[in-house]
């Protein structure tokens, strides 16, 4: 099967009540790792790059490992740019033979974004075979390559927008903002409680009134999250008892991301949760093995605690497990 675009896939997810991680990549180990954890739960995925790994790993290695993990697995993998900041990088990627870009003009004012993601549809949808646009209203908090918003410029997405952009754009999914955050430190410590037996920051909960009115203006239609990882405590603590010094990392509870999934959310982002598991990975495997010096022994740990990572967020958290 060769590379899809996320159409029919979301279409089954919305229908069947679960969503799609969508998984950033950045090198040959990750790819692995996230298509071999798909493979094993069959699942489909999307597999996404960021300007950032476009400029660390070259576009060109980026496409042919998504390809090779393509003719490896079988599996249903969607080439997705995260954050296209302009129409040239999306026109750029459609070219370049992506299967879905997103555009991301959420920073700029209304009629400019429509203006800007309805000629990146027009190309994306003329392109044979049609490529799937995302576009973003509403912006997160956080920090994620070169997408970063201070905490409290965060604004969430208004319901009375969606219908007119969506129309006037022509788009096949949108992703808004209801709470989730970019990065590692989702939220700010005063912005959460604390739990008094663990010390871990418990966050605010995601504002899923918006997305129930987001969901009722566009009926059946795919909603996004961005910003979704979770953090996973247990890879923190790894890395903080290896010599790491995570502080207060925190991110998305997972039982609400299954709540999301559930809802008209098709497609969850998850970036910094494999980048935790892969240095908790290594991390350990340096510390415990002082002597080892191949890569392949330390990047091969952290490439086995990235599809363990994938395995349980596809099984657990978006249930798209056996949805092939
Ligand atoms: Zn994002």
């Amino acid at each position: 099967m060769p590379l899809v675009n996320s159409k029919e896939l979301f279409e089954k997810a919305y229908k069947e009540g679960y969503a799609i991680g969508a998984f950033n990549c950045n090198n040959m180990e990750i790819v692995q790792a996230i298509t071999e954890a798909a493979k094993e739960c069959n699942s489909p995925v999307i597999l996404q790059v960021s300007a950032g790994a476009r400029k660390y790993a070259k576009p060109v290695y980026l496409k042919k490992m998504v390809e090779a993990a393509v003719e490896d697995t079988g599996l249903p993998i969607v080439l997705h740019l995260d954050h296209g900041a302009d129409f040239e990088i999306c026109k750029d990627c459609i070219d370049g033979g992506f299967t879905s870009v997103m555009i991301d003009c959420s920073s700029k004012p209304f009629e400019e974004n429509i203006a800007i993601t309805r000629k990146v549809v027009e190309y994306a949808h003329a392109h044979k075979p049609y490529v799937t646009v995302e576009a973003e209203l509403g912006t997160l908090a956080g920090i994620e390559d070169e997408v970063k918003v201070e905490h409290g410029a965060e604004s969430y997405t208004n319901p009375d927008q969606v219908e007119e952009f969506v129309k006037r754009t022509g788009v096949d999914s949108l992703a808004i903002a209801i709470g989730t955050s970019h990065g590692a430190y989702k939220f700010r410590p005063e912005q959460c409680t604390r739990d008094p037996k663990t010390g871990v920051l418990l966050p605010p909960p995601l504002r899923f009134d918006i997305l129930e009115e987001v969901s009722k203006r566009l009926p059946g239609f795919p909603i996004v999250l961005h910003g979704s990882s979770s953090v996973n405590q247990e890879y923190v603590k790894i890395i903080n008892e290896h010599g790491g010094a995570l502080k207060d990392a925190v991110g998305v509870p997972e039982d609400q991301l299954r709540h999301a999934a559930r809802m008209a959310v098709c497609k969850i982002n998850i970036d910094s949760d494999l980048r935790l598991a892969m240095t908790a990975g290594i991390r350990e495997h340096m510390e415990n093995h002082p002597d080892h010096f191949d890569p392949r022994q330390y990047i091969g740990d952290g490439r086995a605690y990235v599809k363990q990572l994938v395995k349980h967020k596809i099984t657990d958290v978006l249930g798209s497990n056996n949805k092939i």
